[in-house]
């Protein structure tokens, strides 16, 4: 199956660029991912090809106009749901790329200046996405970082599809620490156990690993799966914490 993603922005080659190289770039030419990259001012007859004109009411900057953004998109009917980039949006988490992933496909709509006319929000778009609290100059970046966290989701896409579900926010929980080669660098050794070569000891360990560093950095996901089992304390009672990775 392929997932289809369609991206709207006034800097197509920026997007194209990235969608082309490495994980996204493999996934494209193996046929896992479909990724259309559209330019917002396809469908402008101006000499300028205008996009953004100052908002009523005044004030500072310009907003996207709503009849380019309507002629971009409905020029390709692309995919559903299409979701505009903003901060107000809804906000990206690992749970929606899973299902992002796992869908037959949808599309996104890059911001730019002060932001978009109201009607594209209200009559164009069905959902806003958020890639977190803070405000970046325009939809791009957002669009590349929906596109890389669903991409490497999407089954087949990644070399090691059982290292998708061991990694961080897969269960709640942060990842454990992972250590290469070489075994001692500068005085530090590798954990012994992870070169026991006793896998039952070693999940032990990575799960302990997992729960002490998401106690530690990010408590606020442990209190929302419950706080711990009696098992799981247990088992990061049982371990040296120091030993366990920052
Ligand atoms: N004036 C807008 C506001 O206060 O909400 C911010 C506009 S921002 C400078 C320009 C564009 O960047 C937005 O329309 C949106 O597409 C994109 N953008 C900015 N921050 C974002 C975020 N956190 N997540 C997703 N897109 C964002």
């Amino acid at each position: 199956m392929t997932l289809r993603i369609d991206v709207f922005t006034i800097f197509p080659d920026v997007v194209e660029h990235f969608a082309g190289a490495s994980l996204l770039g493999r996934a494209r030419s193996a046929g896992r991912l479909d990724v259309r990259v559209h330019d917002l001012r396809a469908t402008t007859a101006d000499v300028h090809r205008s996009v953004d004109d100052a908002p009523f009411g005044g004030g500072p900057g310009m907003v996207l106009m709503a009849e380019p953004l309507f002629g971009a998109v409905e020029a390709v009917e692309p995919p559903r749901p299409l979701y505009l980039l903003g901060p107000g949006g809804r906000r990206l988490d690992q749970a929606m790329a899973r299902d992002l992933a796992g869908s037959a496909g949808f599309s996104l709509l890059c911001g730019r200046y002060e932001g978009i006319d109201e009607r594209v929000r209200a009559h164009l778009v069905d959902d806003e996405l958020s890639i977190g609290d803070y405000v970046l100059a325009g939809g791009e970046v957002a669009a590349m970082v929906v596109l890389e966290v669903v991409g490497r989701l999407v089954p087949g896409v990644m070399g090691n599809q059982a290292s998708a579900g061991e990694e961080s926010f897969s269960d709640g929980l942060l990842e454990y620490a992972q250590y290469t080669r070489p075994a001692c660098f500068r005085s530090w050794d590798v954990p012994a156990v992870l070169r026991s070569g006793d896998h039952a000891r070693i999940a032990r360990w990575r799960r302990a690993s997992a729960l002490v560093r998401t106690l530690r950095n990010r408590p606020d996901l442990i209190e929302a799966r419950g706080g711990l089992t009696a098992e799981e304390r247990a088992l990061v009672e049982s371990l040296d914490p120091e030993a366990l990775g920052s």
